[in-house]
């Protein structure tokens, strides 16, 4: 049978670098739905689509597609490659806001339990809402969080060109969206395992994530 990991947390806590560690260790599938939020935000952005039923229609006619397939998680909508545009702040405050539309979360939850049907081994699947909504019964929910000085330090270094403390009022703020909106707020998942991200390095998270799994 199929086994799911689902990784949910806060901004920049570093659900990533676990999620692919895993992944790269026991040779799983990975689903990265923060990228699927991005993508819809990014088109939100670029066609100016800021209604919910707008969005929705767009999506009818021009599908979210995405694929894992050596290592590289990719998203396209309407055979548009976008996973290299979807990087930035600013699209994750996009991604926010699309992150409150029921009927859009409605449509990617529905394509991330779909793609389970072509996983062999096991799932990997790193958002908010993974082992809340997506996968409550997967077989380990964890929940990441870091201090926020290690967050925004961290991913002001991936994005390059902006400073820490920008990122810093980005990821607050992104936060607050998250767990203060009324349709799948970002909370802690049923029997679910706390992992806090902030001084311990990768392999020290791997053991400490695989003694849980193999439980
Ligand atoms: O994980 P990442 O930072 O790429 O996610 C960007 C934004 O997309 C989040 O801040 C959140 O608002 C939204 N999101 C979501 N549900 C998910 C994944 C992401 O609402 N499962």
């Amino acid at each position: 049978k199929v086994k799911i990991i689902t990784i949910d947390g806060t901004a920049g806590s570093g659900k990533t670098t676990i999620a692919k560690f895993i992944v790269q260790k026991l040779d799983f599938d990975y689903i990265d739905s923060g990228a699927l939020y991005r993508a819809v935000g990014f088109i939100a952005k670029e066609k100016n689509l800021l209604r919910e039923d707008e969005i929705v229609e767009f999506l009818s006619k021009n599908p979210i597609r995405f694929t894992f397939d050596k290592n590289t998680f990719r998203v396209f909508i309407s055979d548009k490659e976008l996973t290299s545009l979807i990087r930035t702040e600013e699209i994750g405050k996009y991604a926010s806001m699309i992150g409150k539309m029921l009927k859009v979360r409605e449509i990617l939850t529905s394509s991330q339990r779909e793609y389970l049907k072509n996983v062999k081994k096991g799932l990997v699947l790193e958002g908010r809402d993974s082992g809340t909504i997506v996968f409550p019964n997967a077989n380990l929910k964890l929940f990441v969080n870091a201090n926020i000085n290690v967050r925004a330090e961290r991913r002001a270094k991936d994005l390059g060109n902006i400073s820490i403390d920008e990122v810093k009022k980005y990821i607050i703020e992104r936060d607050k969206q998250d767990i203060n909106r009324d349709i799948a707020p970002l909370r802690f998942p049923n029997q679910g395992y706390f992992i806090d991200n902030s001084d311990i390095g990768i392999e020290e998270v791997y053991d400490k994530i695989l003694s849980l799994y193999l439980k």
